[in-house]
């Protein structure tokens, strides 16, 4: 930063990828930050999160705000090939209006697990080949790394002054001054109750898909339920009584520790990869009708009735090898699927949205963190070319340049996973693995996401290592 100018004051509100990441931007571009997040610490342990794939990009960003170029490297494992398969799997999901059409019941009225479990027992008469598998496309030049959430949370946390954080601070309110200089948040003290005033320049939204200062600008934008649910999990086969299951799922997916595999069934598909540290993380995505969700959170709780009736329709869905997996995962938890139709703009005076709050997307383009990672950093430019002077200027910037490409790559994502669920697209079929058109083979290729690779040219300005 030019000695003798102002040094600007970020709040961010939001302690997870997109807070931490613009505590990371904004404090090289000289800027002071304070991270208010209502979780009462840096969260630790396996259990949080699963795994997440991070694109060359975004790699190189977090490696420049490490400092450290290994550090990343020796966390994540390559996915450098994208792979998706085509398979038998999951001929039972279309049959479910026939049942649902049996039973004489509407299918909003039934509960996930009450739809499913008949159609466990009729698929057994009608889906007895679905051990077959075979390749739909291949991309051996996929350069992505494989990491598990809870990792790069920490890599990024304790890279950054812990005095910036505020751990149990509950984010409740703003208002911007008149004269737009500044903003003033309440935020409340989870444990003693207090509320306390913070004043910065700015006021960063990392707050998630369901932030609370989106609403407030746009009370009326809704999220979109995608019509599926996801199963998700990680197994740690660390142990050695998972020697056996990992042997056998190695040999239906040989390319396991290098490898994004989707498997595409009938209405159904599944995400397999390799973690570090003897991890494989897996999701199943399930066409349902929208779930009543409890709490500020797209996660639901789930029962041990209902991780049992998953696990018996794992066994009728997926070859015996992915089954096993997702029967000897301990804590499978559900992530209701939602994305939002792109805003039309992302600032307001001195309040911005970055990550998730900026663009709830589905998950099928592995976007959310990339799109996060490069929202910061843009940010951070932005903010750096223009000087808290101008902050009208950079946020302006940072919009125009962020803005379109969230937007595109959120729709293409959610077509994608209509595409592969299955589901009505205006302009094509459901999709059949068996009879795959060459279009539908280009959208299932990860690369074909608009704006895949591209660097925006304020990081090619001012970063020269950027060539990806
Ligand atoms: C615990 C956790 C685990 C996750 N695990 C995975 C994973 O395994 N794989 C994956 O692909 N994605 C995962 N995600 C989602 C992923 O982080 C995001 O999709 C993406 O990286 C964008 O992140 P974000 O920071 O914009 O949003 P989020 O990650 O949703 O973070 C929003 C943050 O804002 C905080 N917050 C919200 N409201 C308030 C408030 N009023 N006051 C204070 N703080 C508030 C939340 O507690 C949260 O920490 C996880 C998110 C969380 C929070």
């Amino acid at each position: 930063m030019d000695e003798g100018k102002k040094k600007g004051k970020a709040v961010v509100v939001g302690g997870s990828i997109a807070g931490l990441s613009c505590a990371h931007a904004l404090i090289a571009a000289g800027w002071e930050v304070v991270v208010i997040e209502k979780s009462s610490g840096p969260p630790t342990g396996s259990p949080t999160g699963a795994g997440l794939g991070l694109d060359p990009l975004a790699q190189e960003l977090i490696e420049s705000w490490l400092g450290r170029t290994h550090l990343l490297h020796d966390s994540t494992l390559p996915l450098a090939i994208d792979q998706a398969l085509g398979g038998r799997f999951g001929q039972w999901l279309t049959a479910q209006w026939a049942v649902w059409a049996l039973w004489g019941v509407p299918p909003q009225l039934l509960s996930f697990h009450e739809a499913i479990h008949p159609l466990i027992k009729l698929n057994q008469a009608t889906d007895g080949e679905n051990n077959i598998n075979w390749t739909l496309t291949r991309d051996e030049s996929f350069s992505f790394r494989a990491a598990h959430w809870v990792d790069l949370h920490s890599l990024l946390y304790s890279a950054l002054p812990p005095h910036i954080f505020l751990w149990g601070h509950l984010y409740l309110s703003f208002c911007v001054s008149n004269d737009k200089s500044n903003v003033k948040l309440k935020t409340k003290i989870l444990q003693t109750g207090k509320i306390i005033e913070i004043v910065g320049d700015l006021l960063i939204a990392a707050d998630g898909c369901l932030s609370s200062i989106r609403r407030k600008f746009l009370p009326e934008s809704k999220l979109r339920y995608s019509g599926y649910c996801a199963w998700r999990g990680v197994l740690d086969f660390s142990d050695n009584k998972y020697l056996e299951a990992i042997t056998g799922l190695r040999k239906i997916y040989p390319d396991l520790g290098k490898c994004l595999y989707f498997s595409l069934g009938y209405g159904t598909h599944s995400v397999l990869y390799e973690l570090l540290n003897q991890k494989i993380n897996w999701i199943w995505y399930i066409n349902q009708p929208e779930p009543e969700l409890k709490g500020n959170s797209v996660t639901m709780k789930v029962s041990s009735d209902m991780i049992q009736k998953m696990h018996e329709a794992a066994e009728k869905v997926w070859v015996p090898e992915l089954a096993r997996i997702m029967k000897e995962t301990a804590e499978p938890f559900i992530n209701v699927i939602y994305d939002c139709d792109p805003l039309e703009q992302i600032f307001w005076d001195n309040v911005v949205l970055v990550g998730d709050a900026a663009h709830p997307t589905t998950p099928h383009g592995l976007r959310s963190t990339n799109m996060t990672i490069l929202d910061a950093a843009v940010l951070g430019k932005c903010l750096e070319k223009w000087g808290v002077e101008s902050l009208l200027s950079a946020l302006e910037e940072f919009q125009s340049i962020r803005l379109p490409v969230t937007s595109m790559q959120v729709l293409h994502s959610r077509k994608m996973g209509r595409i592969k669920q299955g589901l009505v697209l205006s302009d094509r079929k459901p999709f059949d693995p068996k009879v795959v058109t060459p279009e539908e083979c280009h959208d299932l290729q990860q690369k074909n996401m608009p704006f895949f690779g591209e660097v925006p040219s304020i990081l090619r300005q001012t970063h020269a290592p950027f060539d990806c």
